[in-house]
């Protein structure tokens, strides 16, 4: 049997650079999106494609929902729950960026409240789901061999968040942003601390600058600072380069380590001197 993963926002960008990598891994795949149910088919079959190549053979499924909501939230679970029976990585990655970037004295309450609710309020109340149903798996599995289990006969569940480097680097015209990705790094913190008992590990991933349509409208500005130095290792990431330290985590290579941050940026966090 598969291990299964559910990740948000995989119908473009980094979310399906992670599906790709985990495809790879002989995942089985949830693939949420928002809106765009053409990209999420694409993405399917795009990894049942990566995962023949690599010898795998693997289910992928596009699921629609609103991770703001709270019962787009609950049927988002569900039907992993109903399609697959298990789920051994949850990655919280949909986000969104402010529709206009503004000055923090001048940007207004709609924008804050909507970048709460898909950015904060989805994934922290997605993750009280699925840490719920990650435990009674966890019972299950302890109590009888039947369980869930992977190829090495144990169970062990994953949880990873995508932040950014915008949870410590101040960008007064997207303050939202800014604050709404700060609160992912305690979310990661408080789900480890509650959840290592149980056995299940929690991880922030922080990218920096990655070639995305979120990023398309600033690709110029951005050219002209990473050619500039702005990050020691001069190029734009790729939603492969965060792909692959998702994959590192769902093959258990960090088995010590829980609320950990890695970053996942060229160096951006460097102070250099
Ligand atoms: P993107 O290209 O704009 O893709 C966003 C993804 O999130 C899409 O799959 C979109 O679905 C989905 N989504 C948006 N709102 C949603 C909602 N309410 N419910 C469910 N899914 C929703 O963004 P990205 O650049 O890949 O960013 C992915 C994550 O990485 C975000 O959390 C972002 O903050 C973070 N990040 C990005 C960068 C960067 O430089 N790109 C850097 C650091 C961190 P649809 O296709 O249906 O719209």
């Amino acid at each position: 049997m598969n291990p299964v993963a559910l990740i948000t926002g995989a119908s473009r960008g980094i979310g399906r650079g992670i599906a790709l990598e985990l495809a790879k891994l002989g995942y089985d795949l949830v693939l949420n999106y928002a809106t765009n149910a053409d990209a999420a088919r694409l993405t399917a079959a795009d990894c049942l494609a990566a995962a023949r190549a690599a010898g795998k053979t693997i289910r992928t499924e596009p699921c629609q929902a609103d991770i703001s909501r709270s019962a787009d939230r609950q049927q988002l679970i569900e039907f992993t729950r109903a399609t697959f029976g298990r789920l051994d990585l949850l990655v919280n990655n949909a986000g969104v960026a402010p529709g206009v970037r503004a000055d923090i004295l001048e940007a207004g309450e709609e924008s804050f409240d909507r970048l709460i609710a898909i950015n904060v309020k989805g994934p922290y109340f997605l993750t009280q789901l699925a840490a719920r149903w990650m435990i009674e798996q966890v019972e299950i599995a302890r109590r009888n061999a039947a369980g869930p289990t992977d190829s090495h006969g144990a169970y062990r569940p994953k949880i990873v968040t995508i932040s950014s480097i915008s949870a410590y680097t101040a960008s007064v015209n997207r303050g939202d942003y800014c604050v709404s990705k700060a609160a992912l790094s305690m979310l990661t913190r408080l789900f480890a601390a509650r959840l290592a008992d149980h056995g299940i590990l929690v991880y922030e991933i922080r990218p920096g600058i990655v070639a995305t349509d979120m990023t398309g409208p600033v690709r110029e500005k951005y050219d002209k600072l990473i050619a500039e130095g702005l990050t020691p290792i001069r190029r734009w990431g790729t939603p492969e380069d965060v792909g692959r330290a998702v994959a590192a985590i769902a093959q258990d290579l960090l088995p010590f380590s829980t609320g950990e941050v890695i970053n996942v940026d060229g160096g951006f966090h460097l102070r250099t001197l």
